[in-house]
């Protein structure tokens, strides 16, 4: 069964620039690689205080996925927003494609009638409207300390 998983977590990476993309780039190595072989897509925004992460494939795929990001210390509280069968995948293209938020971002979240990513607040149904408006314009599979 297609299951779509949408939670929410506080970063532990820490908001220095050169640490944290390290980390990010190591987190999206690693979900790239075991998602392709798990038939897991799905896609990742972060903005420095924020993780918010969508997973969608087999529901047994993303229950093992889920448990092994839930015991990570790169990051906590995770908290799940949504969890529902799906028809069909929404981030088909993009095995885990990651959004970083920056200021630029700001005229995308008030398009969503957010002023910050505060996932707290959101529905799991706004979080992944909003991954899709930023998948349009391209998700990252890995950063570069210039392009963050
Ligand atoms: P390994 O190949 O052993 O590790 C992968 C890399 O991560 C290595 O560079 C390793 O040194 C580093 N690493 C692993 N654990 C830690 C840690 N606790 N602290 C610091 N560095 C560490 N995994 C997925 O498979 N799919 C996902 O979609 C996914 N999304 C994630 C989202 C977030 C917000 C976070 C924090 C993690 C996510 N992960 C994801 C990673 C997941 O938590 C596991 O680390 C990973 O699945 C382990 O894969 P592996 O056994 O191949 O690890």
């Amino acid at each position: 069964m297609l299951t779509r998983l949408v939670y929410h977590s506080e970063n532990h990476l820490g908001a220095a620039d050169g640490k944290m993309i390290a980390g990010l780039n190591a987190i999206m190595d690693a979900s790239n690689r075991n998602n392709q072989r798990d038939g897991i897509t799905g896609a990742l925004l972060f903005d420095t205080l924020w993780f918010v992460q969508i997973l969608e494939g087999e529901r047994d795929a993303v229950s093992a996925a889920l448990r092994r990001i839930m015991s990570d210390d790169r990051h906590d509280a995770v908290t799940i927003m949504d969890a529902r069968p799906a028809s069909e995948r929404l981030f088909g293209n993009w095995w885990m494609g990651l959004a970083l938020l920056r200021d630029e971002h700001k005229t995308v979240l008030a398009r969503h009638g957010l002023a910050k990513l505060d996932p707290r607040k959101m529905p799991g149904e706004q979080a992944i409207a909003l991954a899709l408006e930023l998948a349009q314009s391209g998700l990252n599979r890995r950063l570069t300390p210039t392009a963050a």
